[in-house]
């Protein structure tokens, strides 16, 4: 069976990402979907929530798994014995840089592909950390993350400001 991953962030995950996941869950008969858990960087949401609300937001497909990883991706996809990694791209910025993270991830392990899908142009200006300005300013962000999680990012704004 054909295996994918599709890692990020996800914080918070946004349509824009679920659109990527739900054309990929078609090519391939496992997804996996890898949320990062980045040391370095203080998320909006903590891992295990991301990765639950992605398993919220992906539970009508039935070939798409969540979980984390932290360190390299490629060693994350060698303890999954997976070659290809799917990521999505939006304009040139993501461009530039997922032209050398498959680069470098090509040195790393040549044996990995990195496989890239087109954004749908309604979700073309769609980013995690824009949702999160727009909701911040008390702005619209209903069609822009799967309903389930834009309360949570109402509450954790809220919470902030407290
Ligand atoms: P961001 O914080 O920019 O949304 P992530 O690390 O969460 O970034 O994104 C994970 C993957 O999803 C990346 O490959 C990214 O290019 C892709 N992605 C993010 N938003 C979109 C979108 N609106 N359309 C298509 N791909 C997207």
């Amino acid at each position: 069976m054909s295996q994918a991953i599709y890692p990020g962030s996800f914080d918070p995950p946004t349509c824009g990402h679920l659109d990527i996941i739900e054309r990929a869950s078609k090519c391939f008969g496992l997804l996996k979907v890898a949320v990062f858990e980045n040391v370095q960087k203080t998320p909006m949401f903590t891992t295990e929530e991301r990765v639950s609300m992605l398993k919220d937001a992906c539970a009508h497909l039935a070939n798409v798994r969540v979980e984390s990883y932290s360190g390299l991706l490629i060693d994350y996809c060698r303890a999954n014995n997976t070659k290809i990694v799917v990521k999505g791209l939006r304009a040139v910025s993501d461009f530039d840089y997922e032209f050398k993270m498959a680069l470098m991830n090509k040195k790393l392990a040549p044996e990995v592909e990195t496989v890239f899908m087109i954004t749908s142009l309604k979700y073309l200006y769609l980013s995690s950390s824009l949702v999160k300005e727009v909701a911040y300013y008390g702005g619209c962000i209903k069609g822009l993350v799967p309903s389930s999680v834009e309360n949570m990012i109402f509450d954790r704004v809220r919470a902030k400001e407290q």
